[in-house]
């Protein structure tokens, strides 16, 4: 088979380490990087880190609105795609304006559409990532599911033929970072004058909570409840939320809060460290909440709704949104006493491709 792999940030890097390697081991697989994510913090040292092949074709596509990134990303890959020749299928993950200018592409150009991660839903179509998640699962030829919960939601929709529950390709890939992360955590969390389960970790860039003053003034308000001398909390500050501190003049609210550690965004190994290492993490991002309880740590999602609504039902995830007093309350609870296994067996990626080989059989 012949497959062209769209990818273009930091969540889709990650998911493809758990793809590439077995797809490569028998077919032929051509990787495209639209650079919504291009500079080395958010792409290249996830590339290095994670083994990933380098791409066949880097375009630059980050930067502008939703609508006027996606509309580039479809001028570009359009011809990109046309040039490569007879494919099998168009393969994409997760929720980002390249999912959706990829899906736009393979479907006009009528190959078939592969979606790892398929059936997610927040039911809040104010977040792009939504929005995006739906067309794509819509255009889809083989929709490779994470959850029961996926299906059903896919179900719902209207969505059964082509449906295959292939587990969690991020279980995958923990279970390649996370072993090594706990190896390294004593020493490395040591130099970084931090000590095991004696920080909080938090992330936090969805535009719904950084892109107004008002939401991004609560995200602070919130971030700042949880901190303390006792137990600070560690904040790798995306870019696009580092932009908007500055813009709205709240950065040295932020800054200067008492157990408030600001850094850079860092590699996956040194972020799976961080996680492992946690106390409670902190964060509007899906596959932290996913990664938080694959290693076993509390997490308190900064948002009204999940797709990973599993991890709430278990107890081990709470939704607070931007409520200080909220989150104060959900680090005070009591860790459960199980966690089931939600996520699969971390061999999604041997399943996406036989599900592929089994798609393009059948055609
Ligand atoms: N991540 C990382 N360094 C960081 C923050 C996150 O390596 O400083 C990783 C994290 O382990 C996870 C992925 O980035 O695998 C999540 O990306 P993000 O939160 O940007 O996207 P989302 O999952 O919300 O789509």
């Amino acid at each position: 088979m012949r497959i062209v792999t769209v990818v273009g940030n930091r969540p889709q890097f990650v998911k493809a380490a758990a793809v590439s390697r077995p797809l490569r081991a028998r077919h032929e697989e051509i990787l495209v990087h639209t650079g919504q994510h291009h500079d080395d913090a958010l792409s290249a040292v996830f590339f290095r880190e994670l083994d990933l092949p380098r791409p066949d074709h880097e375009l630059r596509l980050g930067g502008g609105t939703n609508l006027a990134q996606t509309a580039r990303m479809i001028a570009e890959l359009e011809p990109l795609v046309r040039g490569v020749g007879a494919v099998d299928a168009v393969l994409v993950y997760g929720d980002t304006n390249t999912t959706l200018g990829a899906s736009l592409v393979a479907a006009d150009l009528q190959i078939p559409l592969v979606h790892v991660e398929a059936g997610m839903r927040s039911y809040d179509r104010r977040m792009p990532e939504e929005r995006n998640r739906v067309v794509c699962d819509h255009l889809s030829s083989l929709l490779l599911v994470p959850t029961a919960a996926a299906t059903e939601n896919l179900r719902r929709e209207g969505l059964t033929e082509r449906v295959v529950d292939v587990g969690d390709v991020m279980t995958d890939v923990t279970a390649m970072v996370h072993p090594r992360a706990r190896e390294r955590a004593p020493e490395w969390l040591a130099a970084h004058d931090l000590r095991p389960g004696g920080y909080r970790l938090a992330t936090v860039h969805r535009a719904g909570n950084v892109d107004t003053p008002d939401r991004l003034a609560a995200t602070v308000d919130t971030l700042v409840a949880v901190a303390s001398e006792d137990l600070p909390l560690v904040l790798p500050l995306h870019p696009r939320t580092a932009a908007r501190l500055v813009e709205f003049d709240l950065d040295a609210r932020l800054r200067s809060a008492p157990g408030v550690r600001l850094v850079d965004p860092v590699g996956p190994m040194d972020f799976a460290t961080l996680l492992v290492g946690a106390e409670t993490v902190l964060t509007d991002s899906g596959g932290v909440q996913k990664e938080a309880y694959l290693a076993g740590v509390r997490c308190v999602t900064l948002r009204d709704t999940t797709e990973w609504t599993e991890t709430v039902d278990v107890g081990w995830n709470q939704l607070v949104d931007l409520d200080p007093a909220a989150a104060r309350a959900a680090v005070a609870r009591p860790r459960p006493a199980d966690r089931p296994a939600l996520y699969g067996d971390g061999r999604a990626g041997q399943r996406v491709v036989e599900a592929i080989e089994r798609m393009v059989a059948a055609d």
